[in-house]
């Protein structure tokens, strides 16, 4: 493991343990001198060591990754469950993020609600971050790369096809999903609690269903469109595109694919035909972002890590316009997955 790449662990590894043991502390403290009135209620699960158990885990097998490089292995298998687990456990934390955009708009949240939010973030967060140091683990435990003896996957300039399929999907889910509402929105229009804040939130999860999976998987979604003013052809922040993709996959696959999908199952909510193509469809959504972000996240992996030239790799020079990355479709026949080539640096400005 070189330097980089364990710096990059362990910023998610710290960061990680860190609430993870607040976490566990905090519902340690409630089992042994009892849960306050307004923690009722904080997750679907029960309380008790539920929530202690995944959170434990977490931390330790955290170390054992950092301190018996050895063993790195099942124990990132075991803190990628643990993190899974207390994501799931986490599940209300999405809907009480949606709920903190309503109070601008005249919804307010009161403190035992944001007390609660608090701890079902913290939960969401240290679950995601347990995931991300897993994934950060086993990335470095790659071969180093010959062109800059980085960690990164290999240089692509294509999404692998599973992420373009995941992203497919989550247009497919998010349509499934919009299907059931449809006749209506076409009826009555948008309007729900909150007012404005509420067609703002629908025109946001329109965005979530449609530019963002695209995004994942086009080259617009790596390069600014041409005719974006300043920034045409310029490389696209990964994280911009990275951050709510990945956010958006884990909380649709948390309190949809886990909650709604057990609801269904477990005779919780009445399983008719319309809640099953809702639930399931935001479920294929959540699937499918979490495909494409992956996808995303392998193809900039190498940009990020500073192998690719950017500029000549991306960012077409003014003959060049349309050879780089973002091509006109008649130039995609002849699209392969190609190293960066050494022509890049030559033909950039
Ligand atoms: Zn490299």
């Amino acid at each position: 493991m070189i330097m980089v790449d364990q710096h990059r662990f362990l910023r998610f590894a710290v960061a990680a343990v860190v609430i993870n043991l607040g976490y566990a502390l905090v519902h340690l403290a409630w089992l042994i001198m009892g849960e306050p009135a307004w923690a009722h209620g904080v997750s679907v699960f029960p309380g008790g060591w539920v929530p202690v158990l995944p959170a434990v885990i977490a931390v330790a097998s955290i170390m054992i990754m950092i301190l018996v490089p050895r063993a790195w292995r099942p124990a990132a298998v075991a803190a990628a469950a643990a993190g899974a687990a207390l994501l799931a456990y986490s599940m209300l934390a999405w809907i009480g993020l949606l709920m903190l955009l309503m109070i601008p708009f005249g919804l307010p949240m009161p403190a035992d609600d944001l007390a609660r939010l608090v701890v079902r973030v913290a939960g969401a967060a240290g679950g995601g971050l347990t995931l991300l140091a897993a994934v950060a683990r086993a990335r470095a435990s790659r071969p180093a790369c010959p062109r800059c003896g980085g960690r990164h996957p290999d240089l692509r300039t294509r999404p692998p096809g599973w992420a373009v399929a995941g992203g497919w999907l989550a247009v497919a889910g998010f349509a499934a999903r919009f299907a059931v509402e449809l006749p209506d929105i076409l009826t009555a229009g948008v309007s729900g609690p909150g007012g404005l804040g509420f067609q703002l939130f629908v025109a946001l999860l329109v965005l979530a269903g449609t530019v963002l999976p695209l995004a994942l998987i086009r080259p617009w979604g790596r390069a600014w469109p041409r005719w974006v003013p300043g920034l045409a052809g310029r490389r696209i922040p990964r994280l911009l595109v990275l951050v709510p993709g990945l956010v958006m996959a884990a909380g649709l696959l948390a309190y949809f694919g886990i909650g709604g999908i057990g609801a269904l199952l477990t005779g919780h909510d009445s399983a008719d035909p319309a809640a099953w193509l809702m639930i399931g469809g935001y479920t294929l959504w959540g699937l499918g972002l979490l495909l494409a972000a992956a996808g995303y996240a392998r193809l900039t992996d190498s940009v990020a890590a500073g192998c690719v030239p950017v500029r000549a790799a991306v960012v077409p020079n003014r003959q060049n316009a349309g050879r780089g990355e973002p091509r006109p479709r008649s130039d995609r026949s002849k699209d392969h997955e190609q190293p960066h080539g050494p022509q890049a640096p030559s033909t950039a400005g």
